[in-house]
């Protein structure tokens, strides 16, 4: 999935014209202003911190929301969706390198937030997503983490009966690392567009 926080609009529309129907915003704000600038049809994404008083906006301009990290951030992102009424992906942000500098529950603290994610009628539940430690030089960092949250996402499954199918895992400097460890989905945006200014 591309990444077109701090690109224009035209980067959206690059994306969708070579057949790329998905990109991750991280800023609210950024991508709905954008929305209104992009004529073809796309899939938005909010990989960024979604703040409660961000929630409703969540809810009406993206298809997926996969930051969800707390279960007051679900009740409400259910009560919009149900207002709206759409059903709404999302996934579980998990801080599976234990990061302090990340957003994401620990993973002892998953079992408790998916079972609160899956008590929402108006919420669909595709998977985990995680942020793996900024390591230059040790990708192994990064893998360990990436492992962690597949096994995570497996236990769970297993456990809960769900298939749990997206693994959100991966960037432009560790996505050979995440696709080793089985991840369904990178977020590549310097890679793909230069870095950003
Ligand atoms: C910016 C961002 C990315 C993409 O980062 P690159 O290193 O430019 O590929 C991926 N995921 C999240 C959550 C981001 O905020």
């Amino acid at each position: 999935m591309p990444v077109t926080k701090t690109w224009g609009p035209e980067a959206v529309s690059w994306c969708a014209r070579a057949g790329l129907k998905r990109v991750g915003e991280n800023r609210v704000q950024e991508a709905v202003d954008k929305q209104e600038q992009v004529p073809e049809q796309v899939a938005w994404e909010l990989i960024g911190h979604l703040q409660s008083n961000k929630a409703r906006q969540g809810v009406t301009h993206f298809a997926r929301i996969q930051s969800v990290d707390s279960a007051k951030l679900l009740r409400l992102l259910d009560r919009y969706a149900g207002e709206a009424r759409v059903k709404r992906a999302v996934l579980l942000q998990v801080n599976a390198g234990e990061d302090p500098a990340k957003y994401g529950v620990t993973v002892e603290q998953t079992p408790a937030l998916l079972e609160a994610a899956l008590g929402c009628e108006n919420l669909i539940v595709d998977g985990l997503m995680t942020i793996a430690p900024l390591e230059m030089d040790d990708r192994s960092v990064a893998r360990r983490c990436f492992a962690r949250l597949r096994e995570t996402r497996d236990r769970l499954a297993e456990q809960f009966g769900v298939p749990l199918p997206v693994l959100s895992m991966g960037m432009s400097g560790d996505w050979r690392e995440a696709v080793e460890e089985g991840s369904t989905l990178i977020r590549v945006g310097s890679a793909l567009f230069g870095q950003r200014g």
